[in-house]
């Protein structure tokens, strides 16, 4: 009896999209909405819910899932951009008194300097280019 439920719920998920990280990342926005509306109760969080809801299941049991990698691999950049940049906050904020951070202009790499004020020729050693900083305190 369970095997052929299992059995049932293999050939119903066959060439089916499954679950991604994305759909871990739908998930806390669902809780977080969740908690959210337990305080204002508002209808249009609510509705929001329920969209969130609806594209979870949309792309778990989708076809089509070349399109569903590409929004998971969409999402997820935008994702890492932030954490990043949070990280790189976290890091310059810690850092403060000994590194300054500077981005190449060339490359655009992001460069750990030590901690030198006055004007100085940086030597990119990701792409060779020599660049001026200046660093005020
Ligand atoms: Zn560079």
């Amino acid at each position: 009896m369970m095997w052929r439920i299992k059995q049932q719920i293999i050939n119903f998920m066959y060439g089916r999209y499954g679950i991604d990280k994305l759909y871990y990342v739908l998930f806390v926005l669902f809780v977080v909405l969740m908690m959210v509306n337990a305080f204002v109760n508002s209808f249009v969080i609510s509705l929001l819910m329920w969209v969130v809801l609806v594209y979870m299941f949309f792309r778990v049991l989708s076809r089509n899932t070349f399109k569903r990698q590409m929004e998971n691999d969409k999402i997820l950049k935008i994702l890492n951009k932030f954490t990043s940049f949070y990280k790189l906050t976290i890091k310059r904020i810690k850092e403060f008194k000994t590194y300054r951070y500077r981005k190449c202009p060339y490359c655009k790499a992001m460069l750990h300097l030590p901690r030198k004020t006055g004007k100085h020729t940086v030597c990119c050693p990701k792409c060779k280019n020599d660049f001026k900083v200046r660093i005020w305190f």
